[in-house]
């Protein structure tokens, strides 16, 4: 069986502010070493149920904070920017199942350490058909296309209330509870990791018993809308071919299927930003 596992950042138990995940900062240098910690209990966890293969796709920032010589020697990595599917790198490689781990809640929510999507300064909301989408549900629909059901989230609590109301069966594993956008009641580390390691092992194991979570599938064609956060960026974004500017912030577009919406969603962020 192999598993793709979609490492973030944002959602690793202590990460409380934007110092601690910008590449280059001392704070990052910390939090990288527990990201890749978080990672590898996921690994041990999936592999003591029955996982012969993991691939590792680094998802945030430019993918270059997984230190690969901490990494479990049985998985491979995925690292660098940009990749055809970015957060997902390696999803169309003949994977059976996938993790997000150390995930973070889409923009506008409210308790969530560091909440948005895709990008703080440029996104104000995605919408898939009529769904509202953070990175969990691009990325599990995005993995949908490829029939790879999401088996389990790791991060804070209003993450693991996301992807729950997208995908109700998920193994979530809740490592800090946030009191507002900059502050948590964090577990340490160790303890994240041994819930981690625990909820991996448990999620493959429903999976095989057939109790995991479906693959999540939105409805082809799929009608993109992005709300910009501001108009300045709208009027790049609308630059995109086959966008359509429908009000002051609001781009949408229409794709046949997810990896195409997956691209043109990405090219009005990079234009737009
Ligand atoms: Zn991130």
């Amino acid at each position: 069986m192999k598993l793709l596992i979609a490492a973030d950042m944002e959602g690793v138990s202590g990460v409380v502010n934007w110092e601690q995940v910008k590449p280059g900062t001392s704070e990052w240098q910390r939090f990288r070493r527990i990201m890749t910690e978080d990672v590898n209990a996921a690994i041990s966890g999936a592999m003591e149920s029955g996982v012969d293969e993991v691939i590792v796709s680094d998802g945030h920032w430019n993918g270059d904070n997984i230190m690969i010589d901490l990494l479990d020697p049985r998985a491979r990595l995925n690292c660098g920017s940009p990749k055809p599917y970015s957060m997902l790198q390696g999803i169309d490689q003949d994977v059976d199942v996938a993790f997000f781990i150390g995930y973070h809640a889409r923009v506008g929510t409210q308790l969530a350490i560091l909440d948005h999507t895709w990008s703080n300064i440029v996104v104000g909301n995605v919408w898939l058909n009529d769904y509202l989408v953070g990175e969990t549900g691009l990325n599990a629909a995005l993995a949908g296309h490829f029939n790879v059901p999401i088996l389990m989230i790791s991060g804070d609590l209003a993450v693991n209330h996301e992807a729950k109301e997208l995908i109700p069966r998920i193994q979530s594993v809740v490592v800090k509870q946030a009191n507002s956008r900059f502050s948590a009641d964090c577990l340490h580390p160790k303890e994240a990791q041994n819930l981690i390691r625990e909820g991996a092992r448990l999620a493959i194991q429903a999976y095989q018993n057939g109790e995991g979570s479906p693959v999540f599938k939105v409805k082809q064609p799929i009608q993109g809308k992005v709300e910009l956060k501001s108009t300045e960026l709208a009027d790049r974004a609308q630059i995109v071919p086959g966008v359509q500017r429908i009000s002051a912030r609001d781009i949408v577009f229409q794709s046949e299927d997810m990896p195409a919406a997956y691209r043109t969603f990405r090219t009005v962020v990079g234009l737009a930003g």
